[in-house]
């Protein structure tokens, strides 16, 4: 381990290279199903194992989900598009070869804003986003002597996302990674799973000393199942890197795994002994060429970014960046949030109630918004029960909150009036309730009097009790200070 103040010296410079899996229902250049969890190898076609004579066909969707993330990130969308193919020889590989985007990806460019947890906001610039195939995956079963493969992933739709190495400690890499996620997940282009492998990312790293103006050399970091490991992996280069800097040795270019369980990395191969793939244009396939119109045409298709929501939710709602974060988390918490803004114009009792009521019934009951069974509507008059000082906050989260949640199809204020629980703003029936708390606690009259005026607290707490929580606040906190102060 290295010292902090060692490491002090030294900046950390990372960029990312994402994979995520595009939610096409076939395959990148076949008709085959991309589903996830069949039987192995059978999602196989003959194009998919690239059989002689077979010839690969470009999957519309898929080229329009690469458009739409690149659109997300403002990248320049590339007009005239080539495959190339990727040469290399590979159990998991069936063709021999990944047809890729070599020169000329379809997203060019393109920036990424992240918010850091201290609230320092970062733009990150993206170098591509490109399209290719995902190949098959080799299985290592504990008891097997042999590797077996299975090809149904082969040729599942991928984009790939390069950022430049604007990235300068693992937190930005975290927090770039869920954006990403995020981002993906909005525009419906990928489920961002990341236990499935839907969203993959490998890290480039290396280390220079601070201020220098030239970067060290990189090593790059496979293998992480998590964004948490990502980070981890990264913390630990940084952490290898100094130390060999420090010693005086060299750093070599080098590609190396992470290991989960030990939180350490290990060298796989060296760019010495690193593949040529020789890259060559795909000749089976004509260029795919992205004209005005249909370019124009995804554009009418782009849901509101997490970025857009969250600028309204802080601009048109007035609400506080950490609810407009906590608010577009999710795209479907963002939807119905928005929806119930349509209904009410308490922004910010509607943004408490959905974190505050809302999250905990979700999280507890482990079901997404979908299923949520309160509607805006009724949230929504709720919320307005308690602005028009029918019901407190109290009586609304404890008594009538929990009786919409068995959903019998009764508004609020029917719940309200069913259990009795209106709230008394009525000054002629509030007098003798507080009249009777101040005759029945004459000694802290007595003491009120003398100066303790603080025990107003206290006496609007068994005003309150007295009429099972129906007094309103302002009323009973009037009433109260007319009588002590007579
Ligand atoms: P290579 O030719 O080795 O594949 P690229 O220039 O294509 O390298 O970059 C691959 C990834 O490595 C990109 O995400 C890029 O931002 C990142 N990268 C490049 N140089 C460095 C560096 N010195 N330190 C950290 N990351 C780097
Ligand atoms: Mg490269």
């Amino acid at each position: 381990m290295v010292s902090d103040e060692i490491k002090s010296k030294y900046q950390l410079v990372i960029g990312l290279e994402v994979h995520a899996q595009l939610m096409t229902e076939s395959k990148m250049f076949a008709s085959d199903s991309t589903e996830y969890g069949q039987l192995p190898n059978t999602q196989v076609s003959v194009i998919t194992l690239g059989h002689p004579g077979t010839l690969p066909k470009v999957n519309k969707k898929a080229v329009e989900y690469a458009i739409k993330m690149g659109l997300a990130c403002n990248s320049e969308i590339t007009r005239y598009n080539i495959f190339s193919r990727k040469n290399y020889f590979y159990p998991d590989l069936p063709k021999g070869y990944q047809i890729t985007q070599d020169k000329g990806p379809i997203c060019v460019g393109g920036i990424v804003p992240i918010r850091l947890s201290d609230g320092t906001k970062k733009e990150i610039h993206l170098n591509r986003i490109h399209m290719e195939e995902d190949a098959g995956k080799s299985i290592h079963l504990a008891e097997e002597t042999d590797t077996l493969v299975d090809y149904n992933r082969a040729g599942t739709p991928l984009i790939e996302i390069v950022t430049d190495p604007d990235l300068r400690s693992s937190e930005e890499a975290y927090v770039f990674l869920n954006e990403i996620r995020k981002l993906v997940m909005y525009l419906g282009v990928c489920d961002g799973n990341m236990e499935e492998g839907s969203l993959r990312c490998d890290a480039n790293v290396s280390v220079m000393l601070k201020g220098a103006t030239e970067y060290g050399k990189k090593v790059e970091v496979k293998n992480m199942n998590s964004f948490r490991n990502v980070a981890r992996a990264i913390e630990h280069e940084f952490d290898r890197i100094v130390g060999l800097l420090e010693a005086g040795e060299e750093i070599i270019s080098e590609t190396r795994t992470f290991d989960a369980n030990s939180g350490t990395t290990a060298s796989m191969r060296t760019k010495e002994d690193l593949n040529d793939y020789r890259y060559f244009p795909e000749p089976d396939l004509s260029p795919v060429v992205i004209s005005e119109e249909w370019l124009n045409s995804i554009r009418h298709t782009m849901p509101l970014l997490p970025r857009e929501l969250h600028a309204k939710f802080v601009n048109e709602f007035g609400l506080p960046d950490y609810d407009a974060g906590v608010l577009t988390d999710t795209k479907e918490i963002a939807m119905w949030f928005d929806e119930l803004c349509e209904q009410t114009s308490n922004y910010k009792a509607a943004s408490n109630w959905m974190m505050g009521p809302v999250k905990s019934y979700l999280n507890e009951s482990n079901i997404g918004i979908e299923d949520f069974p309160v509607s805006t509507s009724e949230l929504a008059d709720l919320i307005a029960l308690i602005d028009e000082g029918k019901v407190s906050y109290t009586v609304a989260s404890q008594s009538i909150y929990p009786e919409l949640l068995v959903g019998k199809h009764e508004t609020p204020l029917e719940i309200a009036h069913r259990l009795n629980l209106i709230q008394e703003s009525d000054e002629s029936s509030l007098k003798p309730i507080v009249e009777l708390v101040l005759e029945e606690n004459k000694a802290k009259v007595a003491e009120y009097k003398s100066g303790k005026k603080g025990l107003i607290g206290m006496f609007m707490g068994l005003v309150m009790k007295k009429s099972q929580g129906k007094a309103d606040p302002k009323v009973a906190t009037k009433l109260l200070q007319e009588l002590l102060d007579k």
